[in-house]
């Protein structure tokens, strides 16, 4: 709420003057933008030609998913069944993906997963620093076009985009602050917790902490949809461009797990 609103101001007539009709209509307006940028941007992914993985690539693989999901899952980039089929984790690893979310409640389609790279390295290897760097433009639209609350890094590359200092064993699990209204979590790749039992142990256990998550991420969409707090997407205190002056809604919307998160890096 702005601190110049009354306790008594009913709370679909938020402090910008604005009523519930006029929230409803730009929700769907914007709705529609973001379904035709998406649009755009996964053709722009499916023609690109910025990096050498053009050349060697059957299909680009944008992401597939909701464009209003309040999760978004970010691996490395597609393998060999994603190449030749133009779809994120389709593979042995994304079938144990789909199949943990499945578990825990979560379909798959109510999430957004990507790559840091949208095309495959030959071989599987690893994507180079430059293709990285090539690549990077598009998630970061995805992320501020989807404005997800949680963003689970899958492996390593993922992890250092959000967590530049982190090691996977150490750090998976953790919920972070990462700026925005955003948490992020760093998890194991599937294929990682395929191949070892112990990771997959983690990968399970790490996953569990996503339904609660995500119920709380969805309070403080439908609270941020009301008017009574920030949405994701902008700057929340804690941020170094929050400005409190003139800003509507309650601070801490996704807290994180512990004090010691609120720290992490901001890197949106
Ligand atoms: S990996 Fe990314 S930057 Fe490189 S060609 Fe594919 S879409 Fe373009």
């Amino acid at each position: 709420m702005d601190e110049s609103a009354s306790q008594e101001e009913p709370l679909d007539t938020p402090a910008d003057g604005r009523d519930t009709d006029d929230r409803e209509r730009d929700g769907r307006d914007d709705e529609q933008d973001v379904i035709e940028q998406m649009h755009a941007l996964e053709a722009e992914v499916r023609r690109c030609q910025r990096c050498r993985l053009a050349r060697t690539r059957t299909h680009a693989v944008p992401g597939e998913g909701d464009y209003r999901a309040v999760v978004m899952f970010v691996g490395e980039g597609p393998g060999y069944e994603e190449d030749r089929q133009g779809r994120p984790f389709v593979g042995r690893s994304g079938q144990f993906l789909t199949e943990t979310l499945a578990r825990l409640g979560i379909r798959r389609e109510e999430v957004y997963i990507t790559n840091v790279v949208k095309c495959r390295p030959p071989e599987n290897r690893d994507p180079q620093p430059d293709e990285l760097e090539a690549c990077a433009d598009y998630l970061e639209r995805q992320v501020a076009l989807i404005n997800p609350r949680i963003i689970v890094t899958l492996g390593r590359f993922s992890m250092r985009r959000w967590f530049p200092n982190g090691t996977i064993t150490k750090i998976h699990g953790q919920v972070r602050n990462i700026g925005r209204g955003r948490v992020a979590m760093a998890m194991f790749h599937p294929a990682a917790a395929l191949r070892n039992p112990r990771w997959r142990e983690a990968f399970e256990k790490d996953m569990q902490k996503l339904p609660p998550l995500i119920e709380r991420a969805r309070k403080a969409n439908a609270a941020a949809r009301r008017g009574e707090a920030l949405p994701a997407g902008v700057p929340h205190p804690g941020d170094p461009d929050y400005e409190p002056a003139g800003q509507a809604g309650h601070p801490a919307e996704m807290p994180t797990e512990n004090d010691e998160s609120a720290s992490a890096t901001s890197a949106q």
